[in-house]
């Protein structure tokens, strides 16, 4: 390690010590020739790779949104919570294990795709369905939302007054009674 007040190339480790938890290694240096000293970290390189997003826009993969989703399609179906989160856990250790830095990401999407027939049949379709036509991991979670967002919605709908499709034709019924044609008759 280079001496950064002088570039001498080779200093003195004078004292090493893990932190807590063995996740950083902090090691005190003194330069030979300056006699200055100075201290260094040492930790493992972040692991999960970066998400490229279709419009190049990176981010950290986020397990959370993953799970939601998940949990979204996998809804009043016989899944556990456990068992979506021991495929996410598989899914992120399958991505550390690939050793990028970057991956673009429809590999998380065509990840889910081969992991979740073994979970569940149903949520599979629902989730290739909807995701097939997006590519796009991101884009695929707004959508789902706003599907489930509409779902209760109708459903609320229903609660106060009939079915959606009723209800839409009424306007039209009252348009047709204030039509001069057929007020003449
Ligand atoms: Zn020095």
């Amino acid at each position: 390690m280079k001496c950064p007040f002088c570039s001498t190339d080779d200093t003195r480790v004078l004292d090493s010590r893990e932190s807590a938890e063995g996740a950083v290694i902090r090691r005190r240096r003194e330069c030979p020739q300056c006699k200055r000293r100075f201290t260094t970290f040492e930790r493992v390189e972040q692991l999960t790779p970066l998400i490229v997003k279709k419009d190049g826009r990176r981010e950290a993969f986020d397990r959370d949104k993953l799970v939601a989703g998940l949990k979204k399609a996998c809804e009043k179906r016989p899944v556990s919570v456990e068992q979506i989160e021991a495929l996410v856990t598989e899914l992120e250790k399958g991505l550390q294990d690939v050793g990028e830095k970057e991956i673009p990401s429809s590999k998380i999407g065509e990840e889910v795709m081969r992991r979740l027939p073994q979970l569940d049949e149903v949520a599979y379709v629902r989730f290739a369905s909807v995701y097939r036509s997006f590519r796009d991991i991101a884009e695929f979670m707004d959508e789902l939302k706003d599907i489930i967002q509409e779902k209760a919605e109708s459903k609320t709908r229903s609660q106060r007054g009939g079915p959606r499709s009723l209800r839409a034709v009424e306007p039209r019924d009252e348009d047709g009674a204030s039509d001069p044609e057929r007020v003449k008759k």
